[in-house]
């Protein structure tokens, strides 16, 4: 399969190739037709096999069919490491797209998030603790979040995020799209994929 193959806008393509991202890794071509028809996805999938551009390609060719000028779609990541490298991965392949994101980690000045956020992104990039601030000081508000991206989702609750996790699924609408990458399946994952995410398509690499 070719990018092209999958139905993506002009300019979408354009950023893949000026990225280097010639053909579709295994779960992109697998991941991206589902997550543009709007079924929820469980992905399991490593680091190195281009899980990030999996979510990050249909949430940019979505997004930038129907700009609504708040944020519609929350990635949540366990790192601000990992966050930051999905924010750049944005910030590549939407460019000259109309499509913008924002990113909330801990260490980083509030204010200057709180700016960030101000700039309206359609898509913020998280670490849970970060965004239950930004939460409690109402300086944003999940209520119109159409797309929950969870990254690392084992990862995430080997860290005790799971209290945070369900703060923030409690607070985003149940009617949305739910998008799950996780290198393994432990039973707690599969009790909170079970009660958060929709007949999702399996894909596994
Ligand atoms: P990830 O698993 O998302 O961390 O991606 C691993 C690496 O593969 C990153 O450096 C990406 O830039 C790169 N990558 C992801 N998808 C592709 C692709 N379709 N073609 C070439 N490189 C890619």
């Amino acid at each position: 399969t070719s990018f092209h193959a999958l139905g993506l806008s002009k300019g979408l393509l354009h950023n893949l190739t000026k990225a280097g991202f010639q053909n579709p890794s295994a779960i992109q071509a697998e991941a991206i037709p589902h997550a543009l028809a709007g079924r929820d996805v469980l992905g399991c999938a490593q680091t190195g096999t281009g899980k990030t551009a999996a979510f990050v390609v249909p949430l940019i060719e979505r997004l930038a069919a129907d700009p609504k000028g708040h944020p519609r779609a929350l990635i949540l990541a366990p790192t601000r490491e990992l966050a930051i490298q999905i924010q750049s991965t944005i910030d590549r392949l939407a460019k000259n797209l109309g499509v913008f994101a924002t990113t909330l980690v801990g260490g980083a000045d509030m204010q200057a998030q709180v700016r960030g956020l101000q700039q309206r992104p359609d898509i913020l990039v998280a670490t849970p603790g970060r965004l239950l601030d930004h939460m409690w000081n109402g300086t944003i508000n999940l209520g119109l979040m159409e797309i929950l991206v969870l990254d690392e989702a084992d990862r995430m609750l080997d860290m005790g995020f799971a209290p945070q996790i369900n703060q923030i699924l409690d607070a985003l609408p149940e009617d949305r799209q739910t998008l799950l990458f996780s290198a393994t399946l432990p039973a707690d994952l599969t009790r909170l994929v079970q009660a958060n995410v929709k007949d999702p398509v399996h894909v596994t690499v």
